[in-house]
Formats: structure tokens, C-alpha cells, sequence
């Protein structure tokens, strides 16, 4: 009999504390346990059922007081499972389970697995069970008492606690002690053991503070000290509750599946979210470290201290971590404008959710694969977006007041969504509930049609779920009729000048009388575009829009691009005007807005644009950015403050990649700097440089190039080189790039990123999923964890054509793979989109160029 793959444990055996002895062979990359898990049962039982998988039990027994029951174990592969059956029936109360065991590493990038030079654990979401027999499922908090053997003497072995024990373990290694945790879900507990190198320890009021990577990397923690030393303390206030772990340490790791992970007292990151040198790092780089180490710290509290009940409520930790790591970094640094970042992965959620295979923020999960499928930018961008959009309905102090009033009601315990609403509402006094459920539970959002009528003292407003492709709203049915509980801020422009006005538009429409001193000179739906929703403005109030497109904030202007082309997509509104308002914008200066404007060209240049009209589309670029990017030059005047240094790089980046304008190829090419140094280039050049570099490469560039992803120290200049190799255009050179990526110059972490790379190059993509289908065995094994193998997928949907969405849904349908089946679904319907997308618009792309020789 088995016991399913949906099996979770029942709720009357709860574990109260793990004590936990390991015993690690790091040259033989094995393991042997015991374990001693202090058990309340609710009722007698005579068999104790917990998880495990890869684990071989060699003794079990129970213990009360002093009597042992002796045990056997069988193991369910299905559920992860291993029943230990006793003798005798073990009362109610407290009992004493001991499990001896043994295992190895894992293969891949979870459970204790082999990266590098370090033994590493990644158990979220259900693979502590890998290392340790557990109730491994995020309600089951206790305490762990961790001792671990076979640390060589050389080694450093972190985990949740300090090191209280440091012991010879008679074996010729040592036998380190941690302190016990307070209450931990399975998931959070951690052990790395390695060579590792540690920045001086800094304290942040009374916690002790350190970053730990492999020692050539020593000099770049500094950085990562400096934000966690910041952050932690801004965190304590918002939350009104002190950090509960004790100490704080952050390790790089060399081989890591996620961006980062956030354990208790002890957060491993990917090395590319840790390690930086401000001083040569681009700006993008040095936030992006800020937000996820702030994130991680974030889940101290959000996840760690509080943490849901089920991974349905995943979004719960997610959402709050992503939107509080915004929050603190813009409170730390406001001049980088962080919340500006955050609309482009809002951009994401948003393209993600208007799939027909979207799913809601808080979805069903049956079992820890599903889990695992739902850290995707609906959970944690969407999530945030909705968490920022009710913290403005309620006011940042009251919503604030919530949170602190949810924190000390479930400290060391589990809640669930609920429980937040619940808080929040107290809090507040505001019937919170209802607008919340509406956002949490509901899959998509909504288009809201905006129009001034009575002469432009009022505004009628219409709502209706809004779907990228445009026959969707028909294949859904029902679905297609949901409604939202829209909290909309309007902002207008009257005699008097700009304002703004809230309004909660409850039904499918509702005509609005603007609070305007007579008619106004234009509005917009979205102030700031801090509403999950999409607008769409008939041509009249358009038409008032766009001669004041400048006074619109930057976040605004965001929208309004992303939104009309989001309109060309879902065939509401014609590609030329979408070009009309791009070359409207052609003037603009906010380097955020400019990113936006030219990453849509990319787009276009990328997917939507016949081969015969890319030169007229090149020399549109050119005309449109060549005089400006000119003026700025590539060298930054002395003290140039970031704005424009990024607004350079954009510019470039449009010329020089997109365009490929011969002069400014030329230009970034001669300015490659020589290995081991990031030359006199400004950094936020690095990416462009480097890619102009790499096109244009020959053997012997490419082997230089090859060789310095080798050599480089620091994880963003090695990960910009490694990428280099699969932008390769010339010669022979693709054909290798693509077998690069099979080989051992592709480290597990970076394959689907390096595959992507690859598929989104004209010049490598065929032959790259060529190699896909015709190794698929190998290819699987290289991507040898969930995450990696969705990621995978999903890079698919860089393939532009009808003849390329065939080719991989047909693969796929042969090919199926358990744990991708949201990628998957959502990957086909995104190319199946994009190929009727390029049918319909790669005409008047073309008619259009041609219309303005
Ligand atoms: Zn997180």
C-alpha cells in the first residue's frame, strides 16, 4: 500500500525538539545519523510516521521514560515517507523517538549536496528530508539541537546556532555543537561545512553580523556587511519585535539553485546576490544584492518567526518579503529609487497573470512539488504589488500596526492569510477582508476602459479581466467575467492644478465626477501605478494624455508604455500606435523610463521584425538616441552622479546592441578590459562592452573569454563572461558555444540562464534546441533540480516562430516532466501568443519603417 503522493502527516504526532547527531564523510560524500525527536501523541498509536527519501533506517525504536519499544521501518517512496512500527502501542504523551540512519548527498542542488568545496544544505520546500527523518512540513515547528562529526580541522561548519561545542571527534575531525534554535519549520534548518573565509564580524545592535564565502572571494563581503548591518535594525523597528537567531551569518555559495535562502541565523545565497565591490560593480548589481539580502532578513520575521501553516499560503512569505525589501532598501538609500526596479518585476507578474494559465496568489497546494512550482513572480510580485496596494488603502501607520499586532500574536507558531487579515483589520478599523480574498484568490486582474465624458468633468470606468491573448476571454468562459474590488487613485490636471483622487470601483462600471475645478486638461487611472490593473484609455482621453506625457511621474509613464503595448498584444490596439507613443517619448530623460522604452524595441527587434526591414529599424534606433548618446560620450565627467551614467548606459545599449550601430560597436568593442581588471569603463557599460565583444569574437577572444569565466573572482564579472560565450555570432563559434553548455564550463546554477542566453541568439537557437531534443537525457541531468529544469522551459519561449512553438509543444507533449506542468502550460501558451502576435504584426512593423524614410 502506499500512501500517495498528496499524504500529509496527521496532526496529533507533533515533534517538540529534534536532537540531531550527524556524521559526515566528506570524501565519500555520505552521512550516518542519529536521531532522538521528542514527540507529544494526542492518542496511543503503533506506528509514528515521518519523512525521508534516499534515507536507509538501520535501527528505530520509542522511548518512555526508561522504557524502549523497539521498531521497524518501511519506506513509502510515493509519499516520502518512512512508518516506523512499534511492538507496543505507544500511549498518549510524550515519547521518545530514536531513528539511526544513513545517507548520501544528493544529487542536484537540494538536500546536503556537494558545491564546490562546500557541503551545503537547500531544504526548502520539502527536502529536509533528504538529510534528516522529520515531519517536514512547515507546521511542525520545534526546537533542533544540531552536533555534527567529520568537520575537518581546517573547515569552518555553520548552521542555525552558534557553535557552542568545538570538540575533537576522536576520528581525526572535529565535533561542533550549535546552539539549540528557537521553534523552526523543517524547512529553515541549515549546515554548511567548507573551507570558508569570513569578513570581520560587525554587530548591529546586539547581533553579531558575518558574510562568509570561499577565501579568494574575501574582499567582496564587505559590501554585503555594510546592507545587513544597515537593514537589520531598520527591521527591528518596523516590526516592533527584536531579530530572534541570535546570531546572523550570510554564506555565498559556489553552486546554489535559487537566488538566496533565507534560514534562520544562517541565509546562503547564490554568490551573484552577495558578493560585490561597490567600486566596480554596476548599480544594478549593487541593488539587486541590497533587495535580496534584505528580503532574506525580511523572512526573519515574515516566514521565520511567523510562518504559514500549509505552502498555500506560501505567498504569505513571499509577497511580504518582497514588498518589505523594497520598503527598507528606499528607506536605506532613497536617491536609487528602488520602488522603480520593483515595477519591472511587477511588469512580469502582470504578463504572467494574463495567461489563461495563470493561477491565483493564494493557490491549492496538494504536495511539496506543487509547492515548489508556486515560486514564480504571480507569488512574490504580484503578492507585493497587492500587499503595496492595500498598505495605501489603509495608510502606511495602520497597516504597519497590523503587521506588529500579527507578529507578536504568532511568534514561534504558524498562521495563515487569515490570521494577517484578521490583524490588519483590528488594526485599522477597515473591513479589510473582503478587498483582500478578492485579490488573493481571484486569478488575473483587471483591465479598467478609462474615458472622460461631460465635457471632462467626469469619468466613466469600465472593468473586464484583462487576457494577453485575444481569444482567451472566449475559451474561459465564466472566468472571463470575474470582477475585482478595484481600489483605483485618479490623478488630474485642472485650473488649479493636479490632484488626485481615490475611488473603489465595486462594479463592471461606474461613471465618476471628478472632485475638479471645471473641465480637466487630462487624467490618468493609475497614479503612481501603485494598482495591480492595466488601463486602457479611448482616443479622446488619450488624445489629452500624450501632449503631457512630461508631466506624468516616472512610475506613470512605465505604465503607460507597458500597458499600450500589453493593448497591442491582446489586439486592442493598433502596433502603429504604440510606435507613435514610443516616438513620443523619444526626448525622454528618466533612465527608468528609457529602460523601459528601449527594452520594448529589443522586444521587437528580437521577436516581431522581418529580417529585410532590420537595417531601416537600426537607423531608426540611431536617428532616435545617436545625437544624445553622443553628447554624454563614453566617459563619465568627474563626480557624475548615477542618473546620468544610467541614462548613458541605456542609450549605448540601445545603439550598440539593438541597433548594432556600426561606429558605437566599434566603439564598445575597442573598450573590452583586459582580464582580471574591469579597465577604465564605467561599470554599467561592463554588460554592453562585453556583449559587442563577444559577437564579434573570434577563437582566439573566445578562448580568451572562456578562460577569464575560469579566473574571475567576482560572481557578476564571471557570470557577464560566462554569458559572453553564448552571444557569439561568428564562424564556427556557436556551434561550440552550444556544446559549452552541456560541458563543465557551465556550472549547474547558471544552465538555464546560459540556455537562454543561447536561445534567444539567432545565431545559436536552433542548433541550442536541437541539442535539447536530441539529449535530452543529458540535458536533464544538467539541470538536475525543479527550479533549473522550469527555468529551462521557460527560456523555450525566447524561440520567435509559429514553427518553433510546434516544434517545442511537440517535444514537450513526448517529453512531459513532473514539477514543470506550470511552466510548461504557461510556456506554450506564451509562444503560441507571441507566434499569432508576429503574424499579425510583422506587416505594419515593416509598413510603418517605411512609411517614415
Ligand atoms: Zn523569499
Amino acid at each position: 500500500m502506499t500512501l500517495g503522493k498528496n499524504f500529509r502527516l496527521p496532526t496529533d504526532v507533533k515533534p517538540k525538539a529534534y536532537d540531531a547527531d550527524l556524521r559526515l564523510d566528506l570524501n565519500a560524500d555520505r552521512f550516518e545519523g542519529e536521531l532522538a525527536i521528542e514527540v507529544a501523541l494526542g492518542a496511543g498509536r503503533r506506528a509514528i510516521t515521518v519523512h525521508a527519501v534516499g534515507l536507509e533506517v538501520t535501527d528505530a525504536r520509542a522511548e518512555i521514560g526508561a522504557v524502549a519499544i523497539a521498531g521497524k521501518a518501511a519506506a513509502d517512496a510515493e509519499s516520502e515517507t518512512v512508518t516506523l512500527s512499534f511492538a507496543d502501542e505507544l500511549p498518549a504523551g510524550e515519547v521518545r523517538v530514536r531513528i539511526v540512519y544513513r545517507g548520501a548527498f544528493s544529487p542536484g542542488l537540494r538536500g546536503l549536496y556537494r558545491a564546490g568545496s562546500m557541503a551545503v544544505t537547500q531544504f526548502e520546500a520539502a527536502d529536509a528530508r533528504r538529510l534528516f527523518p522529520c515531519f517536514d512540513e512547515p507546521a511542525f515547528k520545534a526546537v533542533w539541537r544540531l552536533r555534527v562529526e567529520g568537520v575537518p580541522n581546517q573547515a569552518i561548519a555553520i548552521s542555525n546556532g552558534k557553535v557552542i561545542r568545538d570538540d575533537n571527534d576522536g576520528r581525526g575531525g572535529r565535533r561542533l555543537t550549535f546552539a539549540p534554535t528557537p521553534p523552526l519549520s523543517s524547512y529553515l534548518v541549515a549546515l554548511i561545512v567548507g573551507p570558508l573565509s569570513a569578513s570581520p564580524v560587525e554587530v548591529a545592535r546586539d547581533v553579531p553580523i558575518t558574510t562568509w564565502t570561499t577565501p579568494e572571494k574575501r574582499a567582496l563581503t564587505a559590501f554585503a556587511q555594510t546592507i545587513a548591518t544597515a537593514v537589520l535594525p531598520r527591521l527591528e523597528d518596523y516590526f516592533g519585535l527584536p531579530y530572534a537567531f541570535g546570531k546572523l551569518d550570510q554564506i555565498g555559495v559556489p553552486d546554489f539553485e535559487a537566488g538566496a535562502m533565507e534560514n534562520a541565523g544562517a541565509v546562503t545565497f547564490r554568490e551573484v546576490a552577495l558578493l560585490a565591490d561597490p567600486a566596480t560593480a554596476p548599480l544594478a548589481v549593487q541593488k539587486r544584492v541590497a533587495e535580496v539580502i534584505t528580503h532574506e532578513l525580511a523572512h526573519q520575521w515574515f516566514g521565520n518567526l511567523v510562518t504559514m501553516v500549509w505552502w498555500d499560503d506560501l505567498w504569505l512569505n513571499e509577497a511580504f518579503a518582497t514588498w518589505m525589501a523594497y520598503k527598507i532598501v528606499d528607506d536605506w538609500r532613497p536617491s536609487w529609487r528602488i520602488w522603480m526596479d520593483f515595477e519591472s518585476g511587477k511588469g512580469a507578474a502582470l504578463a504572467l497573470d494574463a495567461l489563461v494559465s495563470a493561477h491565483p496568489i493564494r493557490a491549492d497546494i496538494n504536495n511539496a512539488e506543487e509547492a515548489g512550482e508556486s515560486f514564480d513572480a504571480i507569488t512574490y510580485e504580484k503578492g507585493g504589488a497587492v500587499l503595496r496596494m492595500l498598505e495605501g488603502f489603509l495608510g502606511a501607520d495602520r497597516f504597519r500596526d497590523g503587521i506588529r499586532l500579527y507578529m507578536r500574536r504568532h511568534r514561534e507558531a504558524n498562521a495563515t492569510a487569515d490570521d494577517l487579515w484578521g490583524a490588519l483589520g483590528e488594526a485599522s478599523g477597515l473591513p479589510i477582508q473582503e478587498i483582500s480574498d478578492d485579490w488573493i484568490r481571484k486569478t488575473g486582474y483587471p483591465l479598467i476602459d478609462l474615458a472622460l465624458v461631460d465635457g471632462g468633468v467626469a469619468l466613466e470606468l469600465k472593468q473586464r479581466r484583462f487576457f494577453s491573448d485575444p481569444s482567451a476571454a472566449a475559451a474561459v468562459g465564466d472566468g472571463a467575467n470575474t470582477k475585482w474590488l478595484v481600489p483605483i487613485v485618479l490623478r488630474f490636471k485642472d485650473a488649479k492644478g493636479v490632484k488626485e483622487q481615490p475611488v473603489m470601483l465595486r462594479e463592471a462600471s461606474a461613471r465618476i465626477p471628478l472632485n475638479a475645478d471645471g473641465p480637466v486638461a487630462w487624467c490618468i487611472g493609475n497614479a503612481d501605478s501603485r494598482g495591480f490593473y492595466r488601463t486602457n484609455y479611448d482616443d479622446a482621453t488619450l488624445g489629452k494624455l500624450l501632449p503631457a506625457v512630461g508631466e506624468l511621474r516616472p512610475a506613470e509613464r512605465i505604465a503607460l508604455i507597458s500597458d499600450q503595448w500589453a493593448l497591442v498584444r491582446s489586439d486592442q490596439a493598433p502596433i502603429e500606435r504604440f510606435l507613435d507613443l514610443v516616438m513620443s517619448l523619444r526626448g525622454e530623460e528618466d533612465h527608468v523610463v528609457l529602460d523601459e522604452i528601449v527594452g520594448r524595441l529589443a522586444l521587437i527587434e528580437h521577436r516581431f521584425l522581418a529580417d529585410e526591414d532590420r537595417a531601416a529599424f537600426g537607423k531608426l534606433l540611431t536617428d532616435m538616441y545617436g545625437e544624445r548618446a553622443a553628447k554624454l560620450g563614453w566617459s563619465p565627467a568627474p563626480n557624475e552622479d548615477d542618473e546620468i551614467r544610467l541614462r548613458r548606459a541605456v542609450l549605448l545599449r540601445a545603439l550598440v546592441v539593438t541597433a548594432r550601430d556600426a561606429g558605437a560597436v566599434a566603439e564598445a568593442e575597442k573598450r573590452l578590459p583586459a582580464a582580471g581588471s574591469t579597465g577604465d569603463v564605467d561599470p554599467n557599460l561592463l554588460d554592453l562592452v562585453v556583449t559587442a565583444a563577444a559577437r564579434r569574437a573570434d577563437e582566439a577572444r573566445f578562448e580568451d573569454l572562456r578562460a577569464r569565466v575560469k579566473t574571475e573572482t567576482d560572481p557578476a564579472t564571471k557570470r557577464r563572461y560566462l554569458h559572453a560565450l553564448a552571444r557569439v555570432e561568428e564562424g564556427a563559434l556557436p556551434a561550440r558555444a552550444v556544446e559549452l553548455a552541456l560541458s563543465d564550463d557551465v556550472p549547474m546554477q547558471d544552465f538555464s540562464s546560459f540556455v537562454s542566453v543561447l536561445l534567444g541568439n539567432r545565431a545559436t537557437r536552433e542548433a541550442t534546441f536541437a541539442m535539447i531534443s536530441d539529449r535530452w537525457a543529458e540535458t536533464r541531468a544538467k539541470a538536475d533540480s525543479p527550479m533549473i529544469l522550469r527555468r529551462l522551459v521557460e527560456a523555450l519561449a525566447a524561440l520567435p516562430e509559429r514553427r518553433h512553438y510546434e516544434a517545442v509543444r511537440a517535444f514537450l507533449d513526448a517529453h512531459p516532466i513532473d514539477g514543470a506542468k506550470q511552466a510548461i502550460a504557461q510556456t506554450l501558451e506564451r509562444m503560441q501568443m507571441d507566434a499569432a502576435l508576429r503574424d499579425r504584426i510583422l506587416p505594419p512593423v515593416g509598413a510603418w519603417l517605411r512609411g517614415r524614410r
